[in-house]
Formats: C-alpha cells, sequence, structure tokens
C-alpha cells in the first residue's frame, strides 16, 4: 500500500442500499465517512425493483424523497396466484376504492434509487468516491486500512456493503465460501419488458407455479408501459447455471406470462445475480470487530421472499448505530451482534420455516387460500408479507409494541 493514507473514523465499501443507508446514519451522528464504490452512479443493479412497506418505512427515515423517483409506481394492491391457480387479490392500500394516504408498496427502478442514496449520502457530508473498487484490506494501528482505487484510507471501522461477491469477505476469508452457496440462498432472473399491456403496466403479480416451487415468479408494473418480470429459484438443487436458465426460458415462452404482458411486449436481455439469505452471527464481523458486514454481504436477504432492500437498509442502520454507540472497538461488533440477533436472525428463522411450507403444491395452495380466506386474512397476511410490522410478532411476543399493527404508512402525505 502506498503511504499517504486519508484518516476517517469510518470506511464503508459498497454505496447500495446498505452502505449507503450505514454511510447516511453515521454522518448525521457526526461521524466522518468514506464511502467508495467500484461503480459510477447511476449504476445498474440486477433486482426485481419492488419496495416494500420496511423498505419504504426505512428510505423515509433516511430522507429519500422515493414518491418522486422518476418512473416511481405506487402499487395498492397485490395479486397472489397459486399452484392451483386460485388468485387472491391483496389490498395494501385501507382505503377502499380510493387509494389511502401513504405507500405500503411501490416500484422504482434500482438506477434511479440507488443513485439517489448515494446523493442524500454526499449531501449527509460523506465523501463519495465512485470507481474505487476495493484491492486491499488490512489491520493498522487503532484500525483499518483499506486501499481502493489506488488510494489509501484509514478508518476506525468498515462497514462491507459490497455486495453478494463481497471482494471484503474474500481478502479477510480467502479459503471460505461465498455468502450465497448456501442451499436457504436464491438466484434470480430478471428481464425488463417493453410495450406491456395496460394491467401489466399498472398490477403486481406473483405467481407460484408447482415447477418453481419454493421459488415464485414477478411482474412488478414500471412506468412507461413496461414491467419488471423474473423468477426466483432456490440455491441447493444441484442444478448447473445451464439448467437454471432453461427455467428462465420456459417461463419467458409461458402463456402465463403472455397472457399477462399482452403480445406485443418486447424483453431487454435478461440478467441474473445470486441473493444470499443465510446470515450467520460468527460471521458477521471480522478483524477482531473492527469491520462489520452488511446487506447481501452479510446474507441478510429474506430467505422465504428473496427480498433483501429492507434487510439491506436495516443491517446497514444497525451498523451505523453499533458503531456510533459504542465506545471500544470491540463494543460496536457486540451491539450490531445483539441487535441482528434479536430481529433478522429471527426473522430468518421464521422465513426458512415458511418456506418448506411453500416447497409443496398443496403448502403453497394452502397459504394463497388461507391469504384469501377473509377480509381480515387479505388485510393483515398482506401487510405481514410485505414488512409492515415485524413478521416475527407472530412467534415472539418481545417484538410486539403497542400500536405496531395500526401506525400509518410510509409517506402518509402521499396519496
Ligand atoms: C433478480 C433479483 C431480484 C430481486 N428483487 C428484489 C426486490 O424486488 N425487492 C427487494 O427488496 N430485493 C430484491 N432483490 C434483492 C436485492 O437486490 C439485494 O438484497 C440488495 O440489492 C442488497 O443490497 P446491498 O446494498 O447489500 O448490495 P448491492 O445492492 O449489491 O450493492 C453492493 C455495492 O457494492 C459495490 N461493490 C461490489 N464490489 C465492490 C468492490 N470490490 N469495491 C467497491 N465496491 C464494490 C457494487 O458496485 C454495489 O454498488 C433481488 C435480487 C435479485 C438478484
Amino acid at each position: 500500500m502506498s503511504e499517504a493514507a486519508e484518516h476517517f473514523d469510518v470506511a464503508i465499501v459498497g454505496g447500495g442500499p446498505a452502505g449507503a443507508a450505514a454511510a447516511i446514519t453515521l454522518a448525521r451522528s457526526g461521524a466522518q465517512v468514506a464511502l467508495c464504490d467500484k461503480a459510477y452512479f447511476p449504476r445498474e443493479k440486477c433486482c426485481g425493483d419492488g419496495l416494500t412497506t420496511g423498505a419504504l418505512r426505512r428510505l423515509e427515515q433516511l430522507g429519500v424523497a422515493v414518491p418522486g423517483l422518476a418512473g416511481f409506481t405506487r402499487v395498492d394492491t397485490l395479486h397472489v396466484r397459486s399452484p392451483s391457480g386460485r388468485v387472491a387479490k391483496v389490498p395494501l392500500s385501507s382505503g377502499g376504492r380510493r387509494a389511502a394516504p401513504g405507500l405500503r408498496a411501490g416500484v422504482v427502478r434500482r438506477l434511479d434509487l440507488d443513485a439517489a442514496l448515494v446523493a442524500s449520502a454526499r449531501k449527509a457530508g460523506v465523501r463519495v468516491l465512485e470507481g474505487h473498487g476495493l484491492e486491499a484490506i488490512a489491520p493498522a494501528e487503532g484500525g483499518v486500512a483499506i486501499e481502493a482505487g489506488g488510494r489509501l484510507l484509514r478508518a476506525a471501522h468498515v462497514v462491507a456493503a459490497d455486495g453478494a461477491w463481497s471482494t471484503v469477505r474474500k481478502v479477510l476469508e480467502p479459503s471460505s465460501a461465498p455468502r450465497h452457496q448456501s442451499p436457504a440462498d436464491w438466484h434470480a432472473y430478471r428481464a425488463y419488458a417493453h410495450g406491456v399491456s395496460a394491467s401489466a403496466a399498472s398490477e403486481l403479480w406473483v405467481w407460484f407455479p408447482s415447477e418453481l416451487l419454493p421459488g415464485y415468479a414477478w411482474s412488478f408494473p414500471l412506468a412507461g408501459g413496461r414491467a419488471n418480470v423474473g423468477i426466483c429459484l432456490a440455491r441447493g438443487s444441484g442444478e448447473s447455471g445451464g439448467e437454471l436458465a432453461e427455467r428462465w426460458r420456459r417461463f419467458a415462452d409461458s402463456p402465463l406470462l403472455a397472457s399477462l404482458l399482452g403480445n406485443g411486449a418486447t424483453f431487454e436481455p435478461v440478467r441474473s445475480w445470486p441473493i444470499p439469505s443465510a446470515l450467520s452471527l460468527e460471521r458477521l464481523c471480522a478483524l477482531d470487530g473492527r469491520v462489520l458486514f452488511v446487506g447481501d454481504a452479510a446474507g441478510a436477504a429474506d430467505p422465504f421472499s428473496g427480498e433483501g432492500v429492507a434487510q439491506a437498509l436495516e443491517t446497514g442502520i444497525a451498523a451505523a448505530h453499533a458503531i456510533s454507540d459504542g465506545r471500544a472497538s470491540h463494543d460496536a461488533a457486540a451491539r450490531y451482534r445483539s441487535a441482528i440477533a434479536a430481529s433478522l436472525a429471527l426473522e430468518q428463522r421464521m422465513a426458512r420455516a415458511c418456506r418448506r411450507v411453500m416447497a409443496r403444491p398443496l403448502g403453497a395452495r394452502g397459504a394463497v387460500r388461507l391469504t384469501g380466506a377473509n377480509a381480515w386474512t387479505l388485510r393483515y397476511v398482506g401487510r405481514w408479507l410485505y414488512e409492515d410490522f415485524p413478521r416475527t410478532l407472530v412467534v415472539a411476543p418481545h417484538t410486539w409494541r403497542r400500536g405496531v399493527l395500526s401506525q400509518p404508512p410510509p409517506f402518509s402525505s402521499v396519496r
């Protein structure tokens, strides 16, 4: 490493939702923060672009004006189709026929969302270094030294937010498997479709065809007559990359998809990416508690749904609080681990149980039937699915707070 180092309280590697959330939270607490990303924003991220209530709530907290972002599409109803073809229309807005104020779900391209998050970090005083890929990381006196884009940085803590293929992890744990090679992980395919039907451009669909279980397929509406279409597949089945890709081709050519998108739809090239969904408390921190892993680099995504934006934001914010509240280096790691053990680790355990139910057609059919059983189940199962309140409420009473079911939706001034 070269000699002239720049000093920060915290250096963050990766400017996706996890890294940006950590950066904004730390900068607001008065820390000197550097955020390095190998990319230049706006940059593509292979994703379904769907935002749950949990994600929207945290984005609001971080001051990101999501409803104003280019192409943002509000969603008030989820259409869920079981293996037998039964459809449950799950209302997320409580406003009956008219949309109620606030947002419980939405879709916005990650190209735009992540650029807005990084812009908010810059505005909060974070030193953003684009085009700075991590090259080296090592212990240094009083903290950690990293080299990124030929620049040497020193910091008391590093937040590793560099995604599913985390380079920080590879450098610090050269002999361990990447985070996304657990059987609990997902692999997902996504393509943007253009010229879609009016229904596809305005409705959000999730299908559970028997051949994809416990995975599923989706079509999420986007402004400009487009839709984000994809499938989420369980890893650990032993299938090769070619076999997984064949599953995408079969879905892309299926009458089910054509019936929603219409005959005139055209696809941009498909992309695929892993979704690590097996958090390990032991591997949450490294280098004597100086490095904290967040988001996909920590395996934080949901093992039931594959959603990971809310979890990336949650872990980024939790790591930032652990660092700014801790007095000594090991305090930060201990605080972070115990915050995650009490929240996300518990959520993942329950989500794995739900995934086992969805692995069989009978279980998936029962789940959709239960969701549509009556007005109450439609309303609360939908909000539970969309992370409006801790999902663990049903199994862990300590996660219950007064008023948790009646809190207003995020962005409650938006109609
Ligand atoms: C096809 C697909 C569909 C999905 N759909 C949804 C969805 O609809 N809703 C949802 O909530 N979740 C979804 N997810 C999951 C979600 O995309 C991820 O969980 C989320 O992006 C994780 O955020 P992150 O900040 O941890 O990582 P990322 O968003 O991957 O960000 C990592 C950042 O690190 C940078 N980086 C990487 N390596 C380096 C390096 N060496 N040096 C510096 N920077 C580096 C990258 O450039 C990137 O900016 C989907 C995932 C896939 C694959």
